[in-house]
């Protein structure tokens, strides 16, 4: 056990899941004996099991733990922050009423995932397993191809992010019934790899009946008005379209959607500094313990102004160092791969110039 305190004075106990005594599943959460004030009547000690905080109901103790092994990403910020003096801060005051008990400790943004249903976990498996062929298939679809070159992203630098496609007729060559039928609402569309703290994933983006000049909107009403699939799914653990977390830079670029990645990437940012959030809520406890500076680059139109504007206030208060810096407010686009496809490499100076800004801070 390592107590750890907080710039606002708030002690947490990061322990580890082989310290907890006696425990005992009760739900989704752990009851144990409370190590920390050394009860042995009572399982005082109540600590949510996706998250890993928890609480000690004991009047007299009342101490706040994190196991560690349950919450990796957050106990190394706490520590890291213990250790170095900075920037780990809580809100004020502990949003949890204990009288309403027990509720999961939630100090942070804490989303618990959804368990992945079985057919989920299969999915995942079976499409991570097709890894290779996925990119063997992009480069040799002439589909996802032009679709790529419609983008402005060279093929070389989708593939380099672990870009893939599933071209349509490795479903019929996959031997196993339930793997064909896995596979196939994955059928004709471009994998982004996914990570998260739960696990790798994948999103698809449909090219179902695309064909070169056919500009978004069209496409996207297309799909709607033959009933076609739907233009992106997801497996459960979803995830950001980003760098493996370890790898991420101190400093990053924050986007909402794939193609924007791709965008800044072939605009010459680095992979690791620029995280998409494809379609998956910033979540601050996933963040990585050595990032310290955020851009936070939504769209331009009002819902990704207005994400903008509540995220930077919570990543302000959790000690990050913030800019916005949304796409202008012109004719060119209201994000960064529409602008990168109509005005090239104009389009990214106003993020050159933040980070550039940031880092001469
Ligand atoms: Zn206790």
């Amino acid at each position: 056990m390592q107590m750890v305190t907080t710039l606002h004075g708030k002690h947490i106990a990061l322990v580890s899941q082989y310290e907890l005594r006696d425990p005992r599943t009760n739900g989704d959460y752990i009851r144990a004996y409370c190590h920390i004030h050394g009860s042995d009547h009572q399982r005082s000690l109540s600590i949510h099991r996706s998250s890993g905080w928890g609480h000690c109901f004991n009047a007299t103790c009342n101490a706040v733990v994190l196991v560690s092994e349950w919450n990796p990403s957050v106990a190394a910020r706490l520590l890291h922050s213990a250790e170095t003096g900075n920037s780990f801060r809580f809100p004020p005051s502990f949003p949890f009423a204990p009288e309403r008990l027990p509720l999961a400790l939630q100090p942070v943004l804490l989303h618990a995932p959804q368990p992945a249903a079985k057919w989920q976990q299969e999915e995942q498996k079976t499409l991570l397993a097709l890894e290779d062929q996925l990119h063997t298939d992009l480069f040799s679809s002439r589909r996802a191809y032009a679709y790529l070159m419609e983008r402005g992203v060279p093929v070389q630098v989708a593939q380099q992010t672990g870009v893939g496609y599933l071209a349509a007729n490795r479903v019929s060559q996959c031997t196993a019934a339930e793997q064909r039928s896995l596979v196939r609402r994955w059928a004709a569309r471009m994998l982004f790899p996914l990570f998260s703290p739960y696990g790798r994933g994948y999103i698809g983006r449909s090219l179902w009946q695309w064909r070169p000049g056919m500009n978004e909107q069209v496409h996207k009403t297309l799909l709607e008005r033959e009933n076609g699939p739907r233009r992106w799914i997801k497996t459960n653990p979803a995830g950001w379209f980003c760098a493996p977390f370890e790898q991420i830079a101190s400093s990053i670029i924050l986007v909402e959607g794939a193609f924007d990645r791709l965008a800044l990437l072939t605009a010459g940012f680095d992979p690791t500094e620029v995280v998409a959030l494809a379609g998956t809520a910033l979540q601050i406890d996933w963040l990585p313990p050595q990032v310290k500076t955020i851009v936070l680059a939504l769209d331009g139109d009002e819902g990704g102004q207005e994400a903008s504007r509540r995220l930077a206030d919570q990543l302000g208060q959790e000690g990050f160092s913030v800019k916005v810096c949304p796409p202008p407010q012109d004719r060119w686009g209201k994000d960064w791969n529409e602008r990168w496809r109509r005005i090239g490499s104009a389009s990214v100076l106003p993020l050159r110039k933040t980070c550039s800004a940031l880092r001469s801070a």
